[in-house]
């Protein structure tokens, strides 16, 4: 007992009275633990490329994807409150374009077009045939719902580029990739927006559009996963047998799960946040196998919560735009497992930007 007393004083004495030394312990305790479960702790991390019409303006017209573009403007709303209602964070990665008032506001916003070389179809084309405003041409533009977006608990404005640029087709310079961000900053500031994190366009990027992001004051960005058939390449270059594999892969292990779990890391001064996968929509043919697909879906995220890695889930609006009511199933299946693991494992659920700042 007396060896005891004695300890406590040594422990104790240097730091005053014992209620102000256990007090002081305590606070050591917590920051110890805090900082050994921000280390291990899984995130669970979702972002949505919001781009409409100027995500397939070069392969694909209005009319032919009207119904998922329309379908897709009527899930946000949905998937906005599913989230909120089970405190789920997400970055909306948005073409600049999008925040426009209209064809004018954009040409007069973003008069440097790109010229892609391999592309039949030009940007200025499309924004030169565009409607004048959101109610005129809802395909184009979408301030309203970017608004909604933005106000809601836990979502994130991220950017898709201003004119969904491609990184890896050949023609624009690095100096067109810049002004590109120049007018995707300066539409998004008008509202508020700050922007911090960026999703590029088809996953393409180089070191050198890296560094220019990093000149534009990005502090993130979504990285693809390091695997083969995930690395980035021009839309030329995308295999059938790439294809088949990415296809396969949802619905059972090709590519190791081990792979496809995300970490955070600095790269060319920013942080990539890396893709897990693509949440590929219900469609007429999945129907009878989506379930597989979720199973994998969950098994993933399961893998991550476990060993302390995080999970990037990504889509866009428009892949809800048919068979809403499945998705929006889909997605409460996950949402649901993802509260699971919340309460076993303490995964958490963050945008890019809270997912790069825990780098
Ligand atoms: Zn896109």
């Amino acid at each position: 007992m007396e060896n005891l007393t004695h300890f406590r004083r040594i422990l104790f004495q240097p730091l005053g009275p014992r209620a102000i030394a256990g007090r002081h312990y305590w606070r050591i305790f917590r920051r110890v633990s805090g900082w050994i479960a921000s280390v291990s702790q899984s995130a669970f991390v979702i972002s949505l490329d919001f781009e409409q019409h100027w995500g397939i303006y070069d392969h694909s017209s209005v009319s032919a994807y009207r119904k998922k573009l329309d379908g897709g403007r009527r899930a946000i709303p949905l998937i906005l409150e599913r989230f909120a209602a089970a405190g789920v964070h997400a970055s909306w990665a948005t073409v600049g374009l999008l925040l426009c008032e209209g064809r004018e506001d954009a040409l007069t916003l973003y008069p440097d077009h790109p010229a892609y070389q391999d592309l039949e179809i030009q940007i200025r084309d499309v924004i030169a045939d565009s409607g004048d405003s959101e109610s005129d041409d809802p395909y184009h533009y979408a301030l309203s719902l970017a608004q909604r977006i933005a106000a809601a608990p836990g979502q994130e404005i991220a950017t898709h580029t201003f004119s969904h640029y491609y990184c890896l087709e050949r023609g624009p310079s690095i100096r067109d990739f810049e002004k590109d961000l120049e007018a995707a900053k300066s539409v998004a500031s008008r509202h508020g927006i700050d922007l911090s994190a960026i999703v590029f366009p088809r996953n393409q990027y180089t070191a050198a559009h890296l560094a220019a992001c990093r000149r534009q004051g990005f502090k993130a960005f979504r990285g693809n996963p390091k695997a083969g058939p995930y690395l980035p390449r021009k839309t030329g270059d995308m295999t059938a047998m790439t294809r088949v594999t990415r296809l396969l892969d949802a619905y059972a292990e090709v590519v190791s799960s081990e792979r496809l779990l995300s970490r955070s890391r600095h790269e060319e001064g920013l942080v990539n946040v890396p893709a897990s996968r693509f949440l590929r929509p219900v469609s007429r043919l999945d129907r009878g196998l989506s379930w597989l697909r979720l199973r994998r879906i969950c098994d993933e995220m399961t893998r991550a919560a476990r060993v302390g890695a995080d999970y990037h889930l990504w889509w866009h609006p428009h892949n809800f735009g048919t068979y809403t009511e499945e998705n929006l199933a889909f997605l409460d299946a996950i949402i649901v497992h993802y509260a699971q693991l919340r309460r076993r494992y303490g995964m958490v659920s963050l945008t890019i930007t809270e997912a790069a700042a825990r780098a």
